[in-house]
C-alpha cells in the first residue's frame, strides 16, 4: 500500500457534506464547523444535538436519504453512517465527482483520512497509523498530548505575528534556522510558558537586534513536587519538567518510581538531607543550583511533596533571586493531601471537621513555637509532618490542652507506596501504638474526628492496624 499524503486543509467558508445524523456524524461535525467550514448534513433523522443545530442554522440539513447529487457543492464529504451499503454509495459518488471522501472507521473506502490530532492552537500535530491501527495513532496521540506544553500555541502565535520583523532582518534561509535554534534553546519558550508576555517579547526584541550573538542558552531552575511516591500523582508540568532537565537535584524523599520517569541522559544528582546536618546540606544544595544554572543547565530541583510545604522552597528561591537566576515553580501533591486520600481519611467533612491545619513538629524548636490551644480545638483536622520522633510530646502537649484521649488518629507511613501503612486508634494511645508497630519515618499523622473514618473508608494497601483502644479508667 502506498504511503499517505499528508495535508492540512483550510476549509473556512467551504461545504462539506456529513451523510448520517447519529452521535458519530455530531462529532465530525463538530470538528468540521471548528474548522469554519459550511456544514451540511444529510440524513433521514438527527440525534437531538444536530436537531437543534439544524434549527438554528448552524447547519443544513438535508432531511432523506443520501442521493449523489447533494455532493455538487462540496469540496469533502464525511460518511459517517453505520449502513455499509450508504456509505459505499457515498465513496463512489465522492469519486465519480473526484471530491475526497472520508468513510468513518472504513479506510479501504476513504480517500482521505482524518488523523489523530494534538492540537495547541495554530500548531497542530497530526498523526496517522496509515488507516490500519488507529489505536496506535490515538495511543501516540496520548503520549504527545502529555509531552507538548499548553504555552506552545502562544509561543506559535508570537512567533507568526512577528514573522514579517523575523524575515527583515534575516532574510536568508539558513541564518533564520541558526536564529530560530538558538531562539527556541533560549528563555523565550520558559517565558512564555510562565506567562511573562512583554519579557518574552523583549527577549525576541534583543535577540532580533543581534542575531548573530550565540544566545547561550540561559540556565534555569525550576521547584518540582514529585508528590509522595507514587508516580501517578506526579503532575504533566512536573513530567514535562524532567523530560527537559539538564540536571536533575532529588532529595531522598522522592521515589525511584518517579525518577525513573525522569530524562535518562540528565545527571541525577542526590542531595537527600541525613537529620542533623541539615544547614550545610542546604547551601550546599544552593551552590549546585547556582554553579549548574550559572552553566547554562536546565536544572530540576525536585522535592517530595509539595515544595512550598515543609520543604525549603522560600529558601531556595530567595537564594535564585539574589543570584539572578531565573526559576519557576511547579506544585505537587503534598503528603498531607496524599496520605489523606490513600487511607481514605477526607481532611475536612460536613459532619467532623471544618478546618486543617498543616502542622510540623520537627523537633523541640518548632514544638514549642506551636499554638497548642489553637492545636487541641475539637472538630478540626491536624495533618503533623515529621512527627515520628515526638508523638509522646504531641500526645501530652494536646490533652493538657483540652482536646480528649479518644480523638481518633491516622498514622500513615509511606503513603501512596506500595508499602503504605495505616496506624488507627486514638490519642490517648498513640505513641505506644507507633511503637508497638515500628513506625518509621516518612510518615504522615492524621488526628481529629475524621481520622475515625480510616477504617470505613480503607480502599489502598493492607486495611488498617489498630491501635489498643484505652482503659475507659485511663480515658
Ligand atoms: N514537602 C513535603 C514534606 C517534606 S517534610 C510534602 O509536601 O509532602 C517530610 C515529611 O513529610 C515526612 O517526615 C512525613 O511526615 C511527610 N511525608 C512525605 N512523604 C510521605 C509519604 N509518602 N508518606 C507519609 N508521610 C510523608
Amino acid at each position: 500500500m502506498p504511503r499517505l499524503f499528508a495535508l492540512f486543509a483550510d476549509l473556512a467558508g467551504r461545504t462539506v457534506v456529513v451523510v448520517g445524523g447519529g452521535p458519530v456524524a455530531e462529532r465530525k461535525v463538530a470538528a468540521l464547523l471548528a474548522a469554519g467550514a459550511s456544514v451540511e448534513v444529510v440524513a433521514p433523522a438527527l440525534c437531538e444535538g444536530l436537531l437543534r443545530q439544524a434549527g438554528n442554522g448552524t447547519v443544513r440539513w438535508w432531511r432523506g436519504r443520501f442521493e449523489p447529487a447533494r455532493l455538487d457543492a462540496a469540496w469533502l464529504v464525511v460518511a459517517a453512517t453505520d449502513d455499509v451499503e450508504v456509505n459505499r454509495e457515498v465513496a463512489a459518488a465522492a469519486e465519480a465527482r473526484r471530491i475526497l471522501a472520508n468513510v468513518v472507521d472504513d479506510a479501504a473506502l476513504s480517500s482521505v483520512q482524518v488523523p489523530a490530532v494534538v492540537d495547541r492552537g495554530p500548531v497542530q500535530v497530526a498523526i496517522s497509523s496509515g488507516g490500519g491501527v488507529p489505536m496506535l495513532a490515538r495511543l501516540l496521540r496520548r503520549r504527545l498530548e502529555t509531552e507538548l506544553d499548553a504555552s506552545i500555541g502562544d509561543l506559535a502565535t508570537l512567533l507568526a505575528r512577528r514573522r514579517g520583523d523575523i524575515r527583515a532582518r534575516l532574510p536568508a534561509p539558513a541564518d533564520r534556522r541558526r536564529f530560530f535554534d538558538a531562539l527556541l534553546d533560549g528563555p523565550l519558550p520558559g517565558l512564555v510558558r510562565r506567562r511573562r508576555m512583554a519579557e518574552a517579547e523583549a527577549a525576541l526584541d534583543a535577540a532580533l537586534a543581534q542575531p548573530q550573538a550565540s544566545t547561550a542558552a540561559a540556565g534555569s531552575v525550576v521547584l518540582v513536587g514529585a508528590g509522595p511516591g507514587d508516580p501517578g500523582l506526579l503532575t504533566l508540568a512536573a513530567l514535562r519538567a524532567l523530560n527537559e532537565a539538564d540536571v536533575i537535584l532529588h532529595d531522598q524523599l522522592v521515589s525511584a518510581e518517579v525518577l525513573a520517569l525522569a530524562r535518562r541522559d540528565a545527571d541525577f544528582v542526590a542531595v537527600g538531607k541525613s537529620a542533623g546536618g541539615h544547614s550545610v546540606a542546604q547551601s550546599r544544595i544552593h551552590a549546585l543550583m547556582r554553579e549548574h544554572a550559572r552553566a547554562g543547565r536546565r536544572v530540576v530541583r525536585l522535592k517530595g511533596g509539595d515544595p512550598f510545604v515543609f520543604g525549603r522552597g522560600g529558601e531556595e528561591l530567595e537564594f535564585l533571586r539574589a543570584e539572578g537566576i531565573a526559576w519557576s515553580v511547579v506544585p505537587g501533591i503534598t503528603a498531607a493531601v496524599a496520605c489523606a486520600a490513600y487511607a481514605g481519611v477526607p481532611l475536612t467533612h460536613r459532619a467532623h471537621a471544618q478546618s486543617v491545619r498543616l502542622v510540623t513538629a520537627h523537633c523541640s524548636d518548632s514544638l514549642d513555637t506551636l499554638d497548642w490551644d489553637a492545636l487541641a480545638q475539637e472538630r478540626q483536622t491536624l495533618a503533623v509532618y515529621m512527627g515520628v520522633g515526638s508523638l509522646a510530646t504531641l500526645r501530652e502537649r494536646l490533652i493538657a490542652a483540652g482536646r480528649g484521649g479518644t480523638t481518633p488518629y491516622a498514622l500513615v507511613e509511606n503513603g501512596s507506596r506500595p508499602d503504605q501503612r495505616v496506624i488507627a486508634g486514638q490519642l490517648a494511645r498513640l505513641p505506644e501504638d507507633a511503637a508497638r508497630h515500628a513506625v518509621r519515618s516518612p510518615a504522615l499523622l492524621i488526628l481529629g474526628e475524621v481520622a475515625g473514618l480510616a477504617t470505613e473508608l480503607a480502599w489502598f494497601g493492607a486495611p488498617p492496624l489498630r491501635g489498643e483502644v484505652p482503659l475507659p479508667a485511663a480515658a
